[in-house]
């Protein structure tokens, strides 16, 4: 029995297999008895590096020069080689490899060819060869690397991206553990959302794969190997946890009535709605739509979109489902949108900054809210706003499609418009947004971020994530103020609002919503309830 210290994101426990998950680009299988599979696997993959390729080339020619161009050309004609090609296809046929295995030898060895040559100029080809052989694995080893355990099990990984979280089934995750990671990542973000315990920053060993493990969420351990008598006491502790888990989500929200303040959930997936309809909850404050589009291979079309926000206006009925449009970027990507790698993510091309570029993308996801609104209670919530301009081109952009699809004959309701607060340049100027938007809604998470200086991602400044940090209890109370002045809702739907500690003094300040992962429902609506029996707040 061993035991590992990491930084928890959620009291709970999980007991399970661990499963030890392997990055893409990995390659996990050699042999393969099926050649006629790894043959028809190897030249799928052809076609979609091939197409990489030319996308780099073209885009490269744009925007570079063409001899940066060339370098892709060149990288798409080895994926074209013959010669190349047929030295892949015997090593599946006659020495029984896998496609990746395969792909990678070949690579090798042709790489190695070049780098004998005298002439300087084939000589530097081998690095072409090793980035096309890198593209051709990457395909072949994606969908397996990606799809997580195959039975409920406690993952383990060096780190964990958004896209990778949610492409696993979430039923098989008990809980994760990473050697990277922080707090406020939106992985956290996931893991508390989901419900799942976490663990940060435990040195995680891929020799643990297949070891019996319990992760402790409340004291923030990982014992591997427990004792019988140990595991049995925490088999206990579970029983324990679903049972209050049953319990709270019985009890009554007994808010909701304008007296004090809405309650409302957070959620990223439409597998969450039972838990969201029994919660008891005012309505859905925050539906990251982006999480629909990472669990994906391939960005959903404005058909598949409208069914899924249908859905959940459905289900929820006259209570409110505030959807926000696209916050992909920065740690959220998805391989299709071919994001370019940036030296500073977060501060670059992330939600609204990319859907103003992307009109296509933008537009049918407005086009499927819109056709959408006409069976619930919708409310539109837009990311990432630093400027006036971004406004007014979002709602010219709504105008426009509201009356495309009137002219369609499609029937709309009125859909309120919200706007993130979550960068310091728009709470700094929340009284000119307050005229053009219906709601603000306060994303804590990016508002510390930027206004501490503090990257999200980096476990070492955790603890500069203080919310009673005086920049950011007056940039709180500017917003709010700014907000009601002008008529505005103001909620909050950062993980500040499931910060017990702080719930009284949010009420104080007059936010009107606060909206949370289903998890912390329980401890927030307890703490509201303390608060309203507290003296301090009886003057709201
Ligand atoms: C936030 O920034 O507080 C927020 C709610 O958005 P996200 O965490 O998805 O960036
Ligand atoms: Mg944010």
């Amino acid at each position: 029995m061993k035991q590992f210290n990491g930084k928890t994101i959620l009291d709970k426990i999980a007991i399970g297999k661990i499963y030890f998950y392997r990055k893409q680009n990995v390659i996990r299988r050699y042999r393969a008895k099926d050649a006629a599979r790894e043959l028809e696997r190897y030249e799928k993959a052809k076609a979609e590096a091939l197409e990489t390729c030319e996308r780099m080339e073209e885009k490269a020619k744009k925007e570079a020069d063409d001899s940066v161009g060339e370098i892709f050309a060149a990288q798409a004609m080895i994926c074209m080689d013959e010669e190349f090609s047929g030295l892949v296809s015997d090593y599946i046929n006659k020495a029984g490899m896998t496609a990746e295995a395969a792909v990678n030898l070949a690579g090798n060895v042709y790489a190695e060819r070049f780098e004998s040559m005298e002439d300087a100029y084939i000589k530097d080809r081998a690095a072409d060869i090793k980035d096309a052989a890198g593209y051709l694995i990457e395909y072949l080893t994606r969908a397996d690397a990606n799809a997580g355990p195959a039975e409920p099990a406690i993952v383990v990984a060096m780190d964990l991206t958004p896209a990778e979280t949610v492409r696993m089934e979430r039923e098989n995750l008990l809980g994760f553990v990473t050697r990277n990671g922080s707090f406020h990542s939106h992985t956290a973000i996931l893991a508390r959302s989901m419900g799942t315990p976490a663990l940060l920053g435990v040195n995680v060993n891929p020799a643990w794969h297949g070891k019996t493990a319990i992760l402790d969420g409340e004291k923030g351990i990982l014992i591997l190997d427990p004792e019988e008598s140990l595991l049995e006491e925490y088999q206990k502790k579970l029983l324990l946890q679903e049972k209050e888990a049953e319990e709270s989500e019985k009890e009554e929200s007994g808010f909701g009535d304008g007296k004090s303040i809405r309650l409302c959930a957070n959620i990223g997936d439409v597998c969450d709605l039972d838990k969201v309809k029994r919660s008891n909850v005012a309505g859905i404050g925050l539906f990251r739509s982006e999480f629909l589009f990472l669990s994906r291979k391939k960005m959903p079309g404005e058909e598949e979109q409208f069914r899924i926000y249908k859905q959940v206006l459905e289900a929820m009925g006259e209570r409110n489902v505030t959807i926000r449009t696209l916050d992909i970027g920065s740690d959220k990507k998805a391989d299709y949108f071919h994001l370019e790698k940036e030296e500073n993510p977060a501060l670059g091309y992330r939600a609204v900054r990319l859907c103003l570029r992307r009109k296509d993308v933008f537009k049918t996801q407005l086009r499927a809210l819109y056709r959408a609104s006409a069976y619930g209670n919708l409310s539109i919530l837009f990311p990432m706003i630093t400027t006036m301009g971004e406004v007014e081109e979002i709602k010219a952009l709504c105008k426009q499609v509201r009356e495309e699809l009137r002219a369609e004959g499609t029937e709309l309701k009125q859909v309120p418009l919200g706007i993130m607060i979550e960068t310091p340049a728009a709470a700094l100027i929340s009284d000119l947004l307050a005229d053009e938007v219906d709601f603000f809604s306060i994303g804590t998470n990016d508002l510390m971020q930027y206004t501490l200086a503090a990257d999200r991602e980096n476990a070492r400044l955790d603890a500069l994530f203080d919310p009673s940090h005086p920049a950011i209890v007056r940039l709180l109370n500017m917003i709010v103020n700014n907000g009601h002045a002008k008529g505005c809702k103001v909620c909050i739907c950062g993980e500040l609002g499931a910060d017990v500690s702080r719930t009284e003094e949010l009420m104080r300040m007059g936010i009107d919503e606060i909206s949370v992962s289903l998890p912390a429902l329980p401890g927030v609506r307890r703490a509201v309830k303390r608060a309203l029996n507290s003296e301090n707040v009886t003057s709201l």
